[in-house]
């Protein structure tokens, strides 16, 4: 392990050592060590004959299954840089992203060929997965027609990752070379994970959490269980039936389970699970709690971003005792939290958050890069560290709202609605005034079968917050917009 871990150095130790180990799980079945690592030096192989070079740009549009996988380790057995492209992006985005990043092919799953209609020309395109087939797919001809030869040593490609567009068009992220240990020694530092054991990962790997995940199951030798579609059920069933002992997810994913009826989830078994990890987007405190009295003490908040990979980790016993924490960063990770003068703030102050470890990005692709202070690499949020040292991300800082010149955070009225009953979901953004400068606009999801008013919303912040955090407009909405990771896209809200 000395030279790093590439996907293909993963694949490949994991086949002399345990060959016949499922390396995936997916809906087709199971695929071993040996045969993934035979089947990746053939895609490898059929890449080139298809005209990619090494240092060539081979984009990703797939969703959770084997072809993703087989993908990125064929790249990485040839030296092509793999770009994961979201597969929540418009016709347009896909299009601009394809161009910027100069992708020769593009490997995707049959139901986003709409979603290439713009593709600039001349890139070539493999489909991955087709839904509802056995696997009959031109990447599967790919690997049935090309040589299972040794491949010469390649030069290192690259993982570029986009960021989520939550704020605009998505930035491609390059991952730091070489790879290394560094990223799962610090998760290990703080979440224990055993090695070799099946892992559920219903984060998209396309998105940095899931990477991350498909990162850890590399240097663990783990089995990836993979499913195209997150359905809370199926995530149960297959938990039980491969005893997963860690699940990857975001947030949303937590409240969906939550909300699906005790009497269903209860047919399956999670006595195996001893990790579930959740990152991307905030975990509501209340959420993490209840999910917990539910299934025991195995939920873990990772707090991090495409460009500083994770800055802090918060334990189940820390989401229990301070809900909403994102707890503390991990081995080899430095955290402040700094005013506008540099200076870290005292206990419970907010100031935006700092982040240095060996992990950080090379910039995004355009050229540009992110704020660095006294070594430190800015996150782009703003939050405080309790007298314990805990962290809490009170939002971006980009989302803070001044209304007549008070400072709120929707982050902390969005929680507040969030524990209110009888809502579902609630975002908080700032909307022009004339009076304030910005005023508070509430959207708000109500449960099933409830009728809230106006008034409801409005006396539930008066009651516990300050005066101007009060929402003067609410709208009620049957959902809130939401990204492939479930994020909020706010710009995406009607003005109220
Ligand atoms: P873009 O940069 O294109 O707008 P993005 O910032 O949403 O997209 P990501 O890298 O996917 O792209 O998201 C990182 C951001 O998500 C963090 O900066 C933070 O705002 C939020 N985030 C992620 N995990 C957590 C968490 N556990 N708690 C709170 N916020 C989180």
């Amino acid at each position: 392990l000395r030279w790093g871990l590439t996907p293909a150095g993963g694949y490949a130790i994991g086949a002399a050592r345990h060959p016949s180990r499922p390396a995936v799980i997916d809906e087709w079945g199971a695929v071993s060590f040996a045969e993934l690592d035979e089947r990746t030096t053939r895609l490898a192989h059929g890449l080139l004959g298809s005209g990619v070079r090494p240092g060539d740009r081979v984009a990703v549009l797939c969703r959770n299954h084997r072809g993703f996988v087989e993908t990125v380790v064929a790249c990485a057995k040839i030296g092509a840089h793999v770009v994961l492209l979201n597969t929540g992006l418009s016709v347009t985005q896909t299009a601009a992203v394809l161009r910027d990043q100069g992708a020769v092919t593009v490997v995707a799953d049959a139901e986003f060929r709409p979603l290439l209609a713009r593709a600039p020309r001349g890139v070539r395109r493999i489909i991955a997965a087709v839904e509802g087939t056995t696997r009959s797919t031109t990447l599967d001809q790919l690997v049935a027609d090309s040589p299972s030869d040794p491949l010469p040593r390649p030069p290192r490609g690259r993982m570029i990752v986009l960021t989520s567009g939550t704020t605009g068009t998505p930035k491609g992220a390059r991952r730091p070379e070489p790879p290394s240990l560094a990223p799962a020694a610090s998760v290990l530092s703080r979440i224990p994970l055993r090695a070799g054991e099946p892992m559920l990962v219903s984060a998209p790997l396309f998105h940095t959490w899931g990477l991350a995940a498909f990162q850890l199951a590399l240097v663990l030798g783990s089995t990836l269980v993979l499913h195209r579609r997150f359905d809370p059920l199926a995530a149960l069933r297959a938990i039980d039936e491969h005893r997963c002992t860690s699940w990857f997810v975001v947030p949303v994913m937590v409240q969906r389970l939550l909300e699906t009826p005790v009497g269903e989830r209860s047919r399956w078994s999670t006595s195996s699970l001893s990790v579930v990890a959740s990152s991307g987007s905030a975990l509501p405190g209340p959420l993490a709690v209840r999910f917990q009295e539910e299934y025991g003490r195995v939920l873990y908040n990772l707090y991090g971003s495409t460009e500083v990979s994770w800055a802090s980790i918060a334990t189940p016993d820390e989401l229990m005792a301070a809900p909403g924490t994102a707890g503390r960063p991990p081995r080899g990770t430095r955290l402040a939290v700094l005013d506008e003068d540099g200076e870290p703030t005292p206990p419970g102050r907010p100031g935006r958050i700092f982040v240095a470890n060996e992990m950080l990005f090379d910039g995004y692709t355009n050229g540009s890069g992110k704020e660095v202070r006294a070594g430190m690499m800015a996150t782009g949020d703003v939050g405080h560290l309790d007298e314990n040292g805990l962290l809490f991300v009170v939002g971006r800082d980009d989302e803070m709202i001044v209304s007549g010149g008070e400072n709120v955070y929707p982050r902390e009225v969005e929680d507040l609605l969030a524990g209110l009953a009888g809502v579902r979901e609630a975002a908080v953004v700032g909307v022009p005034d004339e009076e304030y400068g910005q005023r508070l606009a509430a959207y708000v999801v109500a449960a099933e079968g409830v009728a809230l008013t106006e008034s409801a919303i409005r006396d539930h912040v008066r009651a516990h917050l300050a005066r101007f955090s009060v929402p003067r407009d609410v709208v009620f909405l049957d959902a809130l917009p939401r990204n492939a990771t479930g994020k909020v896209l706010k710009r995406e809200l009607p003005r109220p």
